[in-house]
């Protein structure tokens, strides 16, 4: 039987009592959302964290979907399930729906949360590719106030975030922009596994030309889940056959996938440049 070490337990009733408790526990605690990496880890003892700071009644401030100005917001405590069924989120961003239908199952999707995935870390994680092509800023909320950190500054390396131990991420915010398109691939062993790759595409077009770009890549060591130079040569270019090909290409170039039980190394890379073009094809379809 796997058990986890001994560990208080607290259960927040607002964020600023959160981070309190974070506070009051030290580095050693840790909060649970989900549970679903967090308990695992624990029950393997690779996680053996003096106290859980339960998030779980935290909905009405951190459980939202909404457009507020011109960004969409999405709340850290909202379930991987919540946000499949968004119409707020899916009709803007397919990009969700594409990702959320292929995130574990439904019983992962029910608990799992979108912060909780995201400060997971796992260099597989599906949603920090996804956030990464949107764009998105993380809200994270401390002792000494909020402050907005670029996704892509987010991740700063396998398991480790920019949160700190006596932080809370509270919120994704995703820039809402007119023609707009977005898709997510993904190639998984079976329905539910990790990705051995995927690719997150969201393209803006404007008088026919490509205004900005967003690849997400994930599961192939691409630093910060994204791709950049694939996104420079996007922009400015009409969002043709040619141009999605050369993207793929490119993003497959820079990243550095590793060999593990889901794959070569030469396979993922030619999942990435592949994934890559897919998903820009079909989300330059749905602008
Ligand atoms: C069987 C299985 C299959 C899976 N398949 C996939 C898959 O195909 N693709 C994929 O991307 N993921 C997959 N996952 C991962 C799953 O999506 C995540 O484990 C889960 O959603 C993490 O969210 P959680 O709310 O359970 O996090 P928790 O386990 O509660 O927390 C994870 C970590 O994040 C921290 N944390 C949580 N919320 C916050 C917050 N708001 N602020 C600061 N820190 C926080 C915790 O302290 C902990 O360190 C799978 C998981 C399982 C169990």
């Amino acid at each position: 039987m796997q058990v986890p070490a001994t560990f208080a337990y607290e259960r927040a009733d607002s964020v600023p009592h959160a981070i309190a408790l974070l506070e009051r526990y030290g580095p050693d605690a840790r909060i649970v959302a989900g549970g679903h990496s967090l308990i695992p880890m624990m029950k393997l003892r690779l996680a053996q964290p003096e106290a859980l700071i339960d998030i779980n009644g935290l909905a009405g401030e951190l459980g939202r979907v909404a457009v507020e100005g011109d960004e969409l917001a999405i709340g850290a405590l909202v379930r991987h399930a919540e946000l499949l069924d968004s119409a707020t989120a899916t009709d803007l961003f397919p990009i969700f729906r594409d990702a959320e239908r292929v995130i574990a199952d439904p019983i992962v999707r029910n608990r799992g949360t979108v912060g909780g995935s995201l400060c997971q870390g796992d260099p597989s994680e599906d949603l920090a590719a996804v956030f990464a092509a949107l764009h998105a800023t993380a809200v994270i909320q401390g002792p000494g106030g909020v402050r907005h950190v670029p996704i892509r500054d987010f991740h700063r390396g396998p398991y480790e975030t920019a949160v700190e131990p006596n932080e809370l991420l509270i919120q994704l915010r995703v820039p809402v922009r007119p023609g707009t398109g977005s898709a997510y691939e993904k190639v998984e062993r079976r329905v539910g596994d990790w990705p051995v790759a995927a690719a997150g595409a969201v393209l803006t077009v404007e008088d026919g030309v490509i205004t900005r770009a967003g690849v997400g890549l994930t599961a192939v060591g691409a630093e910060g889940f994204r791709a950049p130079e694939a996104e420079e040569l996007l922009v400015g270019r009409p969002p043709d056959a040619e141009a999605f090909a050369a993207a793929g290409r490119v993003a497959a170039e820079h990243c550095e996938p590793h060999a593990d039980q889901r794959g070569p190394a030469d396979y993922k890379r030619h999942l990435a440049a592949e994934l890559t073009r897919r998903a820009l094809t079909t989300a330059a379809g749905r602008i």
